[in-house]
């Protein structure tokens, strides 16, 4: 069955048909004529799969799927969370998103149980717990939304490290693979544990299910 995947990003494209095996045919939307940028104009990760999908439908009428993933830190209160794209400015640049992490999380916080902390009561902020949140969206053709969500774990590195993945990385330090940042594992071990395999492997399980 041909399926369309609102992608463009080579990686994503060889994970979701690894996971969904040889019964599916993944379809960009460029090779289908649609080159304009699908809008994402949600308040939340669900939204914009919904969004991406559904323009996708709307324009085809064919089965298609579309993700959205963002980066949640819990120490800035799950920012940058849908923004994560433009998280430095609109440009989508990955090494300036991750600067502004990395610099958010040196910035001096109140020493907890001090009341009117000096600037010496001050340290960097030591909670690095983050986690990769992705929301699958599927559309059949019976044009009803169909969600999946998949997490990856992990914290937030020091400094950026690594060469392998995209996005943020360089700076994400998955549970799965202790001492490692994502862009220092094979793309196999990413897909193993990421956060999207996790959103896609549901879909392909709800899929397999329905067919019986
Ligand atoms: P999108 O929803 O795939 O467009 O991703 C939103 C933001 O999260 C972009 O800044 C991506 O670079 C980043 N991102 C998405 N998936 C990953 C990933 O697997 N690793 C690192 N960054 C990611």
């Amino acid at each position: 069955m041909k399926i369309i995947f609102a992608s463009a990003n080579p990686g994503k494209i060889r994970e979701a048909a690894e996971i969904l095996g040889p019964d599916y045919e993944i379809v960009s939307p460029a090779s289908l004529g649609i080159t304009e940028e699908i809008p994402e104009t949600g308040a939340t990760l669900q939204e914009n799969s919904l969004q991406k999908a559904r323009y996708l439908f709307e324009r085809t009428g064919l089965p298609c799927f579309a993700d959205d993933t963002g980066l949640e830190v819990d120490a800035l209160g799950g920012a940058p969370g849908i923004y994560s794209a433009r998280y430095a400015g609109p440009g989508h640049d990955h090494q300036a998103n991750m600067d502004k992490l990395l610099k958010e999380l040196e910035q001096l916080v109140p020493i907890s149980g001090r009341c009117a902390p000096t600037a010496s009561d001050k340290q960097p902020i030591n909670d690095r717990r983050a986690r990769f949140h992705t929301v699958v969206t599927l559309i059949l053709a019976d044009g009803e939304p169909r969600f999946f969500e998949g997490t990856c774990e992990g914290s937030i590195a020091r400094e950026k490290r690594g060469n392998g993945g995209f996005g943020y990385d360089p700076v994400f330090l998955p549970d799965a693979y202790p001492g490692r940042t994502l862009a220092e594992v094979s793309e196999e071990e990413k897909n193993a544990v990421s956060h999207r395999g996790g959103a896609v492997r549901a879909m392909a399980a709800w899929l397999k299910s329905r067919k019986g």
